[in-house]
C-alpha cells in the first residue's frame, strides 16, 4: 500500500487533476453490506480501481480551485502512525496529548500571542469560528448563558465584511442567534473591510439597544484573498470592548513567510484565531486549528462535570489539560502527529517559503492575463488568489463562458481553476496553495482557458 501511493504521489504529473467516475465505478459503492470477510488484497485492489483514480484532485500540481492544501508523504506516513496508535485525544495523561500542548505552543510563538493563551485542534476553520464565536458570546453574557439560553441577555449582534465566509453567517445560526444579527460591512476595493463602516454601525446599533458582542476579520477573504486591517479592527474592537476574532483559515500561515508576514500585522492583537493546518500548511485533512487569548475562556463557555470523567491524582486519568473540557468534542484523533511531522520535518521557513511562492504564481498569472487580450483581470492580487474573465477583445459579452470554460478543464484534467462571483459577475478563480505547483501550471491555466473560450465560442 504504501509503495502504490509513494508510486501515485511520484506520478501525478502523469495523471489528470480529476476525472469523472464512470457509472460502473460508482456503481461498486452501492455493495450489499459485508456478512463475510474479504481478503486484504482483495479490498486493496478495489481501492485501486475504484477510489484512487478518482479522487478530489488537490494533491495534483494543476489543482487551483478553493482553498485546498496538496498534503504531502510525511502527513501521510504520519497518519498512519496516528492510525496504529488510536490515541483518543479528548483527555488524560498520555504523550499523544503532549503533542497537541506543543503545538498550541508553537502556534502561540508563531503568531506572538501571551503565554497565558490557549488552543486545540478541530476538524476545520468552519468548526474553529463557530467554537470562538460560542466563547465570545460566553465572555459578553457570562456563564449564565450555558444554562439560561442567549434569549434573556438582550439582542446579541455581531460584524464581518460582506466577503466574510459563509461558515461564519452559518455558525451564528448554530449558535441560535440567527445570521440576520451578524452585520455585513461594506469593503474598499482591495476587498478590507471598511473600518469607518463598522465603527458607524457599531454606533448605530449600540443607539438602538442591541448588544454588540464580536467583530470578525479576514486573513485571507476566500474569494479574493484580502487581508481585513487588523490592527485598525483591534482598535474598534478595544475601544467598543468587542471580541476580536479572526478567521484566517487560508491566510494567517502567511506569516511564516517574511515576505507575507507584514499583512497580517495586528493579528496579535486578536482575541481568537481560526486557521487550517490543512490548507497551506500541507498538513493532510483535516487540521484546523483555534488560538485564544486567554485559556481560561474554554472551560469557561465548554467544560461540564461528568462522572465518567473524573480526574485522578496519578494514572492515566490523571493530566491537567484535557481538550473535551476546551472545545465541543469529546472523542478526537490525533490530528497534532501529522503537524508536529509536518512543522519538524520541513521546518516552518521551507513551508513559509512554499506560501510566498504560490503567491508569487499568482502575482505571475495577474501579469499574464493583463497582457492578453482575451483576458480580463477581476480584482486586485494581494495573496494567492487570481480572479478572471475570459472576454474576447475585452468585452465581456457572454455572462456564462466562464463557468463552461471551467467545467471545461475540469473535464481536460491538466488544471482545475474554481469559479466565483464577483459583483455579479461570474468569474474564474485560481488559488495557488499546492507546494507542487509551477509556473508551467499557469502556463497551463491561462493557455488553458484561451484555447477552451476559444473552442467553445466557435461551438456555439
Ligand atoms: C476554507 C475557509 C473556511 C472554512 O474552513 P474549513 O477548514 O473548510 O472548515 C473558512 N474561512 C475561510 C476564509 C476559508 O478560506
Amino acid at each position: 500500500m504504501l509503495d502504490d501511493m509513494f508510486d501515485h504521489l511520484e506520478g501525478l504529473r502523469d495523471q489528470p487533476v480529476w476525472q469523472c467516475a464512470p457509472d460502473d465505478i460508482r456503481a461498486s459503492m452501492r455493495a450489499p453490506l459485508p456478512i463475510e470477510p474479504t481478503d486484504l488484497q482483495a479490498v486493496h485492489a478495489d481501492f485501486k480501481d475504484t477510489i484512487l483514480p478518482y479522487g478530489s484532485g488537490n494533491t495534483h500540481p494543476g489543482f487551483m480551485g478553493w482553498a485546498q492544501g496538496g498534503g504531502t508523504a510525511v502527513g501521510m506516513l504520519a497518519e498512519m502512525l496516528a492510525g496504529g496508535l488510536n490515541a483518543n485525544l479528548g483527555g488524560r495523561d498520555h504523550m499523544p496529548i503532549a503533542v497537541e500542548r506543543q503545538i498550541v505552543a508553537w502556534v502561540r510563538e508563531i503568531f506572538g500571542f501571551p503565554a497565558a493563551a490557549d488552543g486545540q485542534f478541530l476538524t476545520g476553520a468552519s468548526q474553529a469560528n463557530f467554537v470562538a464565536l460560542l466563547i465570545a458570546r460566553t465572555r459578553a453574557c457570562g456563564a449564565g448563558v450555558r444554562t439560561q439560553g442567549v434569549s434573556g441577555f438582550g439582542q446579541l449582534v455581531a460584524y464581518a465584511s460582506c466577503d466574510v465566509h459563509g461558515c461564519v453567517p452559518r455558525a451564528m445560526e448554530m449558535a441560535g442567534l440567527g445570521r440576520d444579527a451578524l452585520r455585513l460591512i461594506r469593503t474598499d476595493e482591495c476587498g478590507r473591510m471598511d473600518n469607518d463602516a463598522l465603527r458607524r454601525q457599531i454606533a448605530r446599533d449600540m443607539a438602538k439597544g442591541l448588544r454588540p458582542f464580536m467583530i470578525v476579520g479576514t486573513a485571507g477573504t476566500v474569494n479574493v484573498g484580502a487581508v481585513d486591517d487588523l490592527a485598525g479592527l483591534a482598535r474598534i474592537a478595544a475601544e467598543f470592548r468587542l471580541h476580536f476574532h479572526v478567521d484566517g483559515a487560508l491566510g494567517a500561515l502567511g506569516i511564516l513567510s517574511d515576505d507575507l508576514a507584514p499583512l497580517f500585522d495586528g493579528i496579535e492583537l486578536c482575541d481568537s484565531l481560526a486557521f487550517d493546518f490543512h490548507k497551506w500548511a500541507q498538513v493532510p485533512y483535516d487540521a484546523g486549528f483555534l488560538l485564544v487569548r486567554d485559556g481560561a475562556w474554554q472551560p469557561e463557555t465548554f467544560a461540564s462535570p461528568a462522572a465518567y470523567l473524573a480526574r485522578a491524582e496519578t494514572g492515566l486519568a490523571a493530566g491537567d489539560w484535557w481538550p473535551c473540557d476546551r472545545g465541543p468534542d469529546l472523542s478526537r484523533g490525533f490530528r497534532a502527529l501529522k503537524t508536529w511531522f509536518t512543522l519538524k520535518t520541513y521546518g516552518v521557513r521551507a513551508l513559509g517559503a512554499s506560501m510566498a511562492t504560490n503567491c508569487q504564481l499568482a502575482r505571475l498569472t495577474a501579469d499574464r492575463v493583463s497582457a492578453e487580450r482575451d483576458l480580463v483581470l477581476a480584482a486586485p492580487v494581494c495573496l494567492n488568489i487570481v480572479c478572471f474573465s475570459y472576454a474576447p477583445g475585452g468585452v465581456e459579452a457572454d455572462p456564462g463562458i466562464n463557468g463552461r470554460i471551467v467545467q471545461y478543464l475540469h473535464a481536460a484534467g491538466e488544471v482545475a481553476p474554481s469559479l466565483t462571483t464577483l459583483d455579479g459577475v461570474q468569474v474564474i478563480r485560481a488559488a495557488f496553495v499546492n507546494h507542487r505547483t509551477t509556473a508551467d501550471d499557469v502556463d497551463r491555466l491561462v493557455s488553458g482557458v484561451l484555447a477552451a473560450g476559444a473552442a467553445l465560442l466557435s461551438r456555439a
